[in-house]
């Protein structure tokens, strides 16, 4: 609606206009304006022969009796004049001779003589009364009609080219002397451009009394005879303020038809399309121009059209209706006025009203101050955040509100800095609440020239839970929680600061991994509060332990580092771990209990173990494990062997994950005998690994390392089977043998082992009875109360359980006590020295007579000569295992040797 508003204005001014009557008025004024400032020069071919002042006084009587004008036809005749117009009243008769001679001087001249008609209102103002010459004139006469239309400001403009009188078409005074007689058109607008001034006039009694030089004037021209007297009265009104006689207002009617000038209004069509055009050009530009060029542009328009219709007037008898435009131009421009005061009082007010409601309901502060930074905006949100009401901070200074001595931003911040600060810039500085407390604000400032100076806006917002959760988010990134060390990425981190530094001087730096040995006890034992006490207590210890250039850091559960520079730790670095190591000599106080811990160290130094953070943590790791498997309690610093060896065992790994695949493995058998009387008992099943390259590898090169790997359980569970499947033939073919298998440790992990030997004996069919398990200490070490239970279930299915290796391991003893076992199978290292050795053969002795004591059966391995089978036969060991019997040997060379006939065995 609103971009249609002008042309609307322009519609309703333009509708005014025409119902108002007063476009004529404003058409009639712009004509007589073109009129004024137009000039043309007359013919000179219709010349005024004037009934004036000087002629009636010199006649010396009026009214004229109609010899007179009889007198001047003849003397016009004699003149040669072309055309003779008399605008003389000739409808009434006078006396009767002058009357004839006037008849007889209108028929001499040949009917020539044209003669007025014209309408006059009748005394009652409401029809009209036709004077028209005398008969006796008109049939020698030619008729034409004198009436001109005067306008409603009593002005003449128009002049018609003839009228109906009686229903007979007479042509106007102008017409017959132009020539144009034809029935047709609207009248004409005579050219008042023509000016009157250069019209020829000679006085009637002049030509009356034949004065030659008179007549030379008139020789071959049209004359036109009227009283110009002002006596006569004959007078009309027209444009610009002038006065014309009748017959001067004849002659410039006809010139303006000899001319070619009988002016006419442009149609409405043209005004209608030329106004519709004006109204496009306004809708085109309305929204693309500013209000100045627009008024511009309709100044132009207006000029334009002006010079337009003034041009078109000149050149063709055409007088272009200008006046519409200008009325709509004027609306147009004074709506372009109307729109912009409006629309900037209305944005104005809509602006003030939308801040207020932004100011106020706004979360964030919002404060404005004048060009002298004192305060002249405070919302509700500067009142939350800062405490102060507004009527407290108004007319303040902003100053009041930044604490200038303040803690957490970097420098102090003063309103007037906010004048160097890109537009919507956002900074930080530090604000003072009422309370005096000091904390980060964010801030976004703008500034804009207002009415009264520059001012300045800023919106503001506490940071100060934002920051505290930063710092949180950054610490818990950075740091251990428990301990308030650093954690391993920004370990990571420093470690490569250091590193750089150390590269730029030649420098060395250490990294010591720090391992707790058996921290897993103390969580299950005294529970996880006491274990978060012992770490913190370690942590304490280790940053006690540091010179001020080290640095502690907890890389995992159980698992410290320090980085240090080496120039900072004095002694060796072996020396620095076994202090370290010592530190915890004395016992940790975690909570109210005094604890004894151990840890286990590994180190690598900057850069000869490692180039890189990533190489040293990673070798350092190495080096712990190796401590924590050869040196617990102690260090180890990282040496090549120590990866070499890694990388050997990962590709021994990866052979061995290989071999299962393609079926390498194989079980050998070792018999069992009966000391007294060499009968066989039994065979213990021993792995080997047929190497395509290596050719038979033995278990104690691989075995720790399948103990460890995944492949593990794939193993055991397969020498389990093919032992039983092994041992169950043998039973079907009549031999009554014990198979002994050797458990690995991840057999006890699962605690599913007593389902899994149920099921093997039940797939081969071995008697449980004939099934003989051996356990070695490490097997039982991990999982006491787990392994027990695995036992009884086992023992539960009638299968034999031994401890293999008796003796060699740290609590042999306890464990007897501990589990339900069947028998002991006494290590061979005690055996292979009991001839030579004594305190091997005491051990080996009060081994027999400990198992004897229990009710367990018990058997020598390694028994390589008749000597030591005979003395351990002597000592009461009843059963024996070694080369002195049989190497282990492949199932159908042990069919072979032990199996072909059921004998005791010959002893080598
Ligand atoms: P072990 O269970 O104590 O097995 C007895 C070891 O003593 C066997 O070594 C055997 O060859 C050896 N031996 C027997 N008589 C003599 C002797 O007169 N003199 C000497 N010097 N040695 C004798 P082997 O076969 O090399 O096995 C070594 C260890 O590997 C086994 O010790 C056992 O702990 C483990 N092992 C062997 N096979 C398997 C298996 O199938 N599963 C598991 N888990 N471990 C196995
Ligand atoms: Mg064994
Ligand atoms: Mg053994």
């Amino acid at each position: 609606m609103k971009r249609y508003r002008s042309h609307i204005f322009v519609m309703i001014a333009l509708a005014i206009v025409l119902a108002g009557g007063w476009h004529s008025s404003l058409r009639n004024a712009l004509a007589d304006l073109r009129f004024a400032w137009q000039s043309r020069q007359v013919s000179g071919n219709i010349v005024v022969i004037a009934i004036d002042a000087s002629s009636i006084d010199r006649i010396g009587v009026w009214p004229w009796p109609r010899v007179l004008h009889a007198e001047l036809i003849r003397q016009l005749q004699k003149a040669d004049v072309q055309d003779i117009a008399l605008d003389v009243d000739f409808s009434t008769p006078s006396d009767a001779s002058s009357d004839r001679n006037f008849a007889e001087a209108l028929q001499n001249a040949g009917g020539s003589v044209v003669l007025p008609s014209f309408q006059q209102p009748r005394t009652d103002r409401t029809t009209l009364h036709i004077n028209r010459p005398l008969q006796q004139f008109a049939e020698h006469s030619w008729p034409a009609v004198v009436n001109v239309e005067v306008g409603r400001d009593g002005l003449v403009r128009h002049y018609p080219f003839g009228e109906k009188l009686d229903g007979k078409f007479v042509p106007s005074m102008a017409a017959v002397l132009a020539g144009q007689y034809a029935e047709k058109r609207t009248p004409f607008l005579i050219d008042f451009s023509i000016r009157t001034a250069g019209i020829p006039k000679v006085s009637f009694a002049d030509v009356l009394r034949g004065d030659p030089a008179t007549l030379q004037k008139l020789q071959s021209k049209k004359v036109i005879v009227g009283g110009t007297a002002l006596e006569l009265g004959d007078r009309f009104s027209v444009p610009n303020g002038v006065i014309l006689s009748g017959p001067v207002l004849q002659t410039l009617a006809a010139e303006s038809l000899l001319q070619n000038r009988a002016l006419q209004w442009t149609s409405g069509v043209v005004t209608a399309t030329g106004l519709a055009l004006l109204a496009l050009l306004m809708l085109f530009s309305w929204r693309r121009l500013s209000a100045g060029t627009r008024v511009a542009l309709l100044a132009a328009t207006a000029i334009a059209i002006e010079a337009g219709a003034f041009a078109l007037q000149a050149v063709f008898p055409l007088m272009l209706d200008t006046s519409l435009f200008h009325i709509a131009i004027i609306v147009y421009i004074a709506a372009t006025g109307l729109d912009e005061i409006d629309i900037r009082d209305l944005l104005g007010r809509v602006a003030e009203s939308r801040f207020q409601r932004v100011a106020m309901s706004l979360g964030d502060g919002l404060i404005c101050t004048d060009s002298n930074y004192l305060i002249t905006v405070w919302n509700p949100g500067a009142t939350a955040i800062f405490g102060y009401l507004p009527e407290e901070m108004i007319g303040r200074s902003f100053d009041k509100i930044c604490a200038r001595d303040g803690t957490t931003a970097t420098s102090p911040f003063s309103i007037s800095d906010a004048a160097r600060l890109a537009a919507g810039s956002v900074i930080e500085f530090d604000g003072r609440r009422s309370n005096g407390e000091v904390f980060p604000v964010e801030a976004s400032f703008s500034g804009w020239q207002g009415t009264d100076g520059f001012q300045f806006g800023a919106i503001l917002r506490d940071i100060s839970v934002r920051k505290r959760e930063a710092a949180r988010i950054k610490y818990l990134a950075e740091y251990d929680t428990l301990t308030g060390l650093i954690n391993r990425n920004t370990l990571h981190g420093e470690l490569e600061a250091k590193i750089s530094a150390a590269e730029a001087n030649g420098h060395k730096v250490a990294l010591l991994v720090i391992g707790i040995d058996g921290f897993q006890q103390i969580n299950d034992m005294l529970g996880h509060t006491c274990g978060d006490l012992v770490l913190r207590a370690i942590s304490q210890r280790l940053t006690a332990a540091i010179p001020p250039a080290g640095q502690v850091a907890r890389l995992s559960g159980d698992e410290f580092a320090i980085a240090v520079p080496t120039s900072d730790i004095g002694e060796s670095l072996g020396r620095f771990a076994e202090q370290i190591g010592d530190g915890f000599d004395t016992p940790l106080l975690a909570g109210n209990r005094h604890l004894r811990v151990k840890v286990s160290i590994g180190a690598a130094v900057f850069p000869g173990d490692g180039r890189t953070a990533d190489e040293l943590l990673s070798n350092a790791h190495l080096a712990l494990s190796r401590a924590k498997a050869t040196n617990r309690g102690g260090y180890v610093l990282f040496e090549d062997s120590i990866r070499r060896e890694l990388e050997k065992r990962l590709t021994l790994e990866a052979e061995l994950a290989l071999a299962a695949e393609r079926n390498e493995f194989e079980l050998f058998y070792q018999p069992q005998l009966h000391l007294a009387d060499g009968r066989l008992i039994g065979a213990e099943a021993l792995i080997r690994w047929r190497h395509p390259e290596r050719g038979l590898v033995s278990p104690g090169e691989f075995m720790p390392v399948v103990n460890t790997s995944p492949i593990s359980d794939r193993i055991a569970e397969w020498v389990l089977q093919t032992a039983c499947a092994k041992g169950a033939a043998w039973e079907r073919a009549g031999h009554k043998l014990r198979i002994g298998v050797n458990l690995s440790p991840s057999q006890m992990v699962s605690g599913d082992l007593a389902i899994s030997v149920a099921q093997v004996l039940a797939n081969t069919g071995l008697s449980p009875t004939s099934l003989e398990l051996e356990v070695t200490e490490d097997i039982l070490l991990h999982d006491e109360q787990g392994a027990l239970n695995t036992f009884l279930e086992i023992q539960e299915l009638g299968v034999r359980l031994v401890f293999d290796d008796f003796g060699t391991g740290f609590a042999s003893l306890s464990y007897l006590k501990k589990f339900p076992l069947d028998g002991l199978k006494i290590d061979r290292s005690f055996v292979l020295g009991l001839l030579t050795n004594p305190d091997d053969a005491a051990i080996v002795s009060s081994t027999i007579g400990l198992s004897k004591q229990l009710g367990l059966s018990v058997i020598a391995e390694g028994i390589e000569d008749r000597s030591t089978a005979d003395l351990l036969a002597r000592m009461g060991c009843e059963e024996g295992q070694g080369y002195c019997f049989g190497r282990p040997m492949p199932a159908t060379e042990f069919e072979a040797k032990f199996l072909a006939a059921p004998t005791a065995v010959e002893v080598a």
